[in-house]
């Protein structure tokens, strides 16, 4: 795969990366490698996750291939902005579960010459555009969308089958309710049942 990443860090800017695709395509892991390769470089970091994701652990990611960092939970997606201040290096995790402000944020961020790295779902269940991704992705200089593996037919699946019958937008779970699909086998919920 290329990695659409600079090889080369701009100077005296900040920028935004996307890290995006469906459940199980290994975003977090790939959140996680970038984010470690800024610790081995000695540049100061911080990710934050959305307080809404407790599935694992209250302060750190974990992908579901159990690779972990560090993390502060955040209740209110403006807090971002005042705890990333001494930081260079910002990862963000489940980008679809913070407000609308987040593209704002990150864009304060970028602006203030921090590397802003965002992870997120870019479909919600009904394989619809889960915001603020699709607007992250509009505004990010470089953007990575990860592939998971199709459950039903094994082709590249860049969509995410809900199999249990719930239609909040939020439900937060894994192996237990979702299910990575291609585009011929994703089965879009009946919205009437
Ligand atoms: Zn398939």
């Amino acid at each position: 795969m290329i990695t659409p990443t600079p090889h080369h860090s701009p100077v005296d800017t900040g920028w935004i990366e996307v890290i995006c695709g469906c459940m199980f395509s290994g975003k977090t892991e790939e959140l996680i490698r970038r984010v470690r390769r800024a610790n081995i470089a000695k540049q100061k970091v911080i990710v934050f996750k959305p307080e809404i994701d407790t599935r694992f652990s209250n302060d750190q990611i974990v992908s579901h291939s159990e690779q972990s960092h560090t993390s502060v939970s955040i209740k209110d997606t403006n807090d971002i902005l005042k705890l990333a201040r001494d930081y260079q290096v910002v990862g963000i995790d489940e980008a679809q579960f913070f407000s609308s402000d987040l593209m704002e944020i990150c864009n304060t961020l970028a602006n203030q010459g921090k590397r802003v790295i965002v992870a997120g779902l870019d479909q919600d269940y009904r394989g619809m555009p889960f915001e603020p991704v699709p607007q992250l992705l509009a505004i990010a200089e470089y953007i990575t969308k990860t592939l998971a593996i199709c459950m039903v037919c094994g082709n590249p699946a860049d969509r995410t089958q809900r199999i249990t019958k719930s239609q909040e937008r939020v439900l937060v779970g894994a192996k237990d309710h979702y299910e990575a699909r291609c585009r011929k086998c994703f089965d879009p919920p009946d919205e009437k049942n």
